[in-house]
């Protein structure tokens, strides 16, 4: 499939590096996106942990996500003048003697990025702990709160952003290419996040969405260097002394909210684990465009084969969202494969119900 030019519908972070990877080889491309104020992408601490999970194993593809990550927002921050990048460590508190005894018993299978810290006293005027704590590292922390805007900015700059909501009504597909609006171009890519649930196009896609919460609270006097976890994450935000505290996942709702209850318990943890004090300063919520396989959704509708997705980031938006626009950017210039388990070509026969 060669395509000439692509209309993008949404600017988080998958739109935003599929239109930085068609920019870069040259495809022409227009972003539509409403610039909503909880999407997820707008909420994110933009995290990049190594591992995952409370047996602290290696997360998907490794090897291959997070130093392509690092690179592509290396690349893209150069580009804008912004530090789109950090590389970090996230210390890693035991809450109770089983997650010491898991993280010792990966430790001992040779497992890379964790380590033991020898020292963990320097910790102690900022934080009660009682099990010792370990290291992850290399992590990474990306500037969502620079990057988006800025890029956006550019787009604008360009010409190439429409600053609106899309309406699925005014789409016109044919086998020549889809027209919205005056806007004629080979194929059109939804990088819409959770409105993609209910696409006419990817509905049936297994999506599972998910709600997640995080507080912005203002800690002077805690040192911004690392990331700190225990049940919950604390993440330093580009703003000295202001830090990211979250998350949680509720499965079950009936809206997008920040819920009271995540207020209230993580305000009592915070009050426990930190010695320092804090200010909680915001509340926010945003829905999380997961999917039931945990893998994403990328590549071209079966039926209509003008209309793509890049979709299904769950939990790992910024660490995903390069790799994989990338390889559909290389799939529409040289029909290079797209990797198996994000094709939706698996959702062949389901997709071939849609309209
Ligand atoms: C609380 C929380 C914390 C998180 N923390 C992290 C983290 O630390 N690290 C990490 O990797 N991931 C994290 N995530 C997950 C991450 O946010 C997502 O994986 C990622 O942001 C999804 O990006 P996206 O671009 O696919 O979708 P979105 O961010 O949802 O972007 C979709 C875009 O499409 C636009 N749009 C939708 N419909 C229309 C329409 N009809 N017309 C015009 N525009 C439209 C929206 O305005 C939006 O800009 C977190 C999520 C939550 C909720």
């Amino acid at each position: 499939m060669n395509k000439k030019k692509i209309i993008i519908v949404g600017q988080g972070i998958s739109g935003t590096f599929l239109s930085w990877f068609c920019y870069t080889t040259g495809i022409d491309f227009v972003v539509i996106d409403a610039a909503k104020e909880n999407a997820a992408s707008r909420v994110a601490a933009g995290i990049i942990n190594p591992v995952t999970g409370r047996r602290v194993v290696k997360v998907w593809l490794d090897d291959i996500l997070l130093p392509f990550a690092e690179k592509a927002y290396t690349a893209i921050g150069n580009f804008l003048g912004i530090n789109a990048i950090t590389t970090t460590s996230i210390i890693e508190f035991f809450p109770n003697p089983f997650m010491r005894e898991s993280f010792l018993k990966r430790l001992s299978q040779k497992e890379d990025y964790i380590r033991l810290l020898d020292d963990d006293q320097p910790l102690s005027p900022c934080f009660n702990f009682e099990f010792g704590a370990g290291s992850i590292e290399p992590a990474y922390i990306v500037n969502m709160t620079a990057l988006l805007p800025t890029w956006r900015n550019f787009l604008k700059a360009e010409q190439r952003l429409i600053e609106t909501t899309f309406e699925h009504a005014a789409l016109k597909i044919s086998a020549a290419g889809v027209q919205y609006e005056s806007h004629q171009a080979d194929a059109i890519i939804f990088c819409d996040g959770v409105a993609s649930a209910a696409n006419p196009y990817f509905s049936l896609l297994p999506f599972a969405l998910n709600k997640g919460e995080a507080l912005l609270i203002e800690a002077p006097d805690l040192p911004a260097g690392h990331l700190y976890k225990k049940s919950l994450l604390l993440a330093p935000m580009p703003e000295r002394g202001l830090f990211w505290a979250g998350t949680n996942h509720i499965w079950e709702f009936d809206n997008e909210n920040p819920t009271k209850a995540f207020y209230e318990t993580t305000a009592a943890t915070l009050k426990q684990w930190l010695k320092v004090p804090f200010k909680i300063i915001d509340h926010k919520a945003a829905l999380r465009p997961a999917t039931v396989e945990r893998r994403p959704f990328a590549g071209f509708h079966p039926v209509y084969k003008n209309v793509g997705i890049l979709n299904g980031m769950g939990t790992k938006g910024c660490s995903l969202a390069p790799y994989f626009a990338h390889q559909l950017v290389e799939n529409i210039t040289g029909d290079q494969p797209l990797l198996k388990e994000v094709d939706i070509a698996r959702f062949q026969r389901i997709l071939s119900r849609t309209i």
